[in-house]
């Protein structure tokens, strides 16, 4: 999972990606990268790292132009490299190409295995660079020409924003999978993966752009094409579970009111005997506020979030086990002890942080744990950008709920059904990938990134 941005035609515009950056982080928090062009010149800084850490002053300062974009990655494992850092950028004999992707692409080992036959060089291990080569490859003189004639080669997620020299693409696959929006300010247009980041910038909201459109940017026009066949949608329900910022509007619709949605939904399908309600913060607390107000039940924040964190988080002790996971959250005893607790979770991936945060909470004196979550189990991997665990460690994929209840140590575990979690969405069900939980693929992926996915560990 990552997030992108791009503006172009503003004095600003490094400063402002990196503001939108910074909206974004959560989105990725393993490397940050800004690209600028300043009509003769493309400027490149990138790092490993949050955004905060990545940039300074310096790096803003020469970081020269009126045209940025920018990317967060998300650590995936194993490629965790200094080189797969986004935005990609090649120089070719008309220029520059610099490509941040969010989203994940179901032919891109096919596509390459086919262009290294025809004696194309790959850089990184990225299904982003492809696209790279695409548009440098195509024959085409007219830019609309060139990059449909790139796009539709591609199958599976993508959300982009290109710079193609003073250029400004913005797209998003036909199924639409990630979102992006567009809006504007002091007259530039700004894309952004959510719409968190235009409000930091006081950018107005203008619209997403649509699945399956491409948007081109030059000279403070914007003109829009959509040279793909209608097919259905496909937007990433876990964009709303868990992934996009609660004040964002993702799909056109706001997130918080989903997730309390969820957990309003989650209250009727699967109420608890409790004496309060809990969310497991921060993910599992707007969740938690639509449960606890369906149920009539006192809501309270019975563990305390240390913001402090940081990455480069040194352990300290062998003595202090699962210190990781303990040092951000610490519950409450007064509020806690002998009460029955119902706490929220949004979703449970591996199952071994709840299990940790439960046994917490019974030191802290807590009589009756109920855990309730606001998805259904997550089965299946996700081949259209989020990283989710191999199927293996994917804990509901190989055992009941009884078997996850007695491992995470809860008195109840009940998860939300898939129909009360799209009766809970603000856009039709037909709108919805929902292959985590049912395994119904959208689109099948080619065979070796199944097998890499299925038996990456
Ligand atoms: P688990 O108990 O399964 O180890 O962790 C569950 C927690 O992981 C939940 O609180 C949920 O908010 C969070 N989560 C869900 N999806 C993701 C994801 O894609 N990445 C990360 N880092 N956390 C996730
Ligand atoms: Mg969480």
């Amino acid at each position: 999972m990552f997030g992108i941005f791009g503006i172009s035609r503003h004095k600003d515009a490094a400063r402002l990606a990196y503001l939108g950056l910074y909206a974004l982080q959560h989105r990725g928090e393993e490397s940050a990268g800004i690209i600028t062009y300043t009509g003769r010149k493309v400027n490149s800084y990138k790092g490993m790292g949050l955004v905060g850490d990545v940039f300074d002053e310096k790096a803003i300062k020469l970081l020269r132009g009126s045209l940025a974009i920018g990317h967060v990655r998300y650590s995936t494992t194993g490629s965790s490299t200094a080189k797969n850092i986004q935005p990609f950028l090649v120089n070719h004999r008309k220029g520059h190409i610099a490509i941040a992707h969010n989203g994940n692409l179901t032919n891109a080992a096919k596509v390459r295995r086919q262009m290294e036959i025809k004696g194309s060089i790959f850089q990184t291990t990225m299904d982003s660079e492809i696209i790279a080569h695409l548009l440098a490859k195509s024959k085409e003189t007219d830019y609309k020409k060139k990059v449909t004639e790139a796009f539709l080669q591609l199958e599976g997620a993508y959300s982009l924003v290109i710079s193609l020299n003073d250029l400004l693409i913005g797209s998003r696959d036909p199924q639409g999978w990630r979102p992006l929006c567009l809006g504007k300010l002091d007259g530039a247009f700004v894309l952004a993966s959510e719409t968190c980041a235009l409000d930091l910038i006081q950018a107005e909201y203008i619209r997403d752009i649509e699945p399956g459109e491409i948007v081109f940017i030059h000279k403070g026009r914007l003109e829009s094409i959509k040279p793909f066949p209608k097919t259905n949608h496909a937007f990433c329900i876990f964009e709303y579970i868990y992934f996009a910022r609660p004040d964002s509007n993702i799909f056109e619709k706001n997130v918080y009111l989903t997730r309390k949605r969820l957990g309003q939904q989650l209250a009727i399908e699967c109420p608890a005997d409790c004496d309060l309600v809990m969310p497991i913060p921060d993910s599992g607390t707007y969740a938690g506020v639509g449960f606890a107000e369906q149920l009539g039940v006192v809501y309270e924040i019975g563990m305390i979030r240390n913001h402090y964190i940081g990455r480069t988080f040194i352990q300290p002790s062998q003595f202090i086990r699962d210190f990781r996971v303990k040092v951000k959250l610490n519950p409450i005893r007064d509020v806690l002890k002998g009460k029955r607790i119902a706490i929220i979770e949004d979703s449970i991936v591996r199952g071994t942080t709840s299990r940790i945060r439960v046994k917490t909470l019974r030191q802290a004196g807590a009589k009756e744990i109920h855990m309730r979550v606001s998805c259904p189990p997550l089965r299946f991997p996700c081949f259209y950008g989020i990283d989710f665990p191999t199927k293996k460690e994917l804990i509901a994929s190989s055992h009941s709920i009884e078997c996850i209840r007695n491992f995470i140590g809860v008195d109840t575990l009940e998860y939300l059904s898939k129909d009360r979690m799209l009766d809970a969405m603000p856009l039709a069900r037909c709108e919805f990938c929902t292959a985590c939980f049912d395994g119904n693929y959208p689109i099948k992926p080619c065979k070796k990134m199944s097998k890499d996915i299925l038996e990456r560990s």
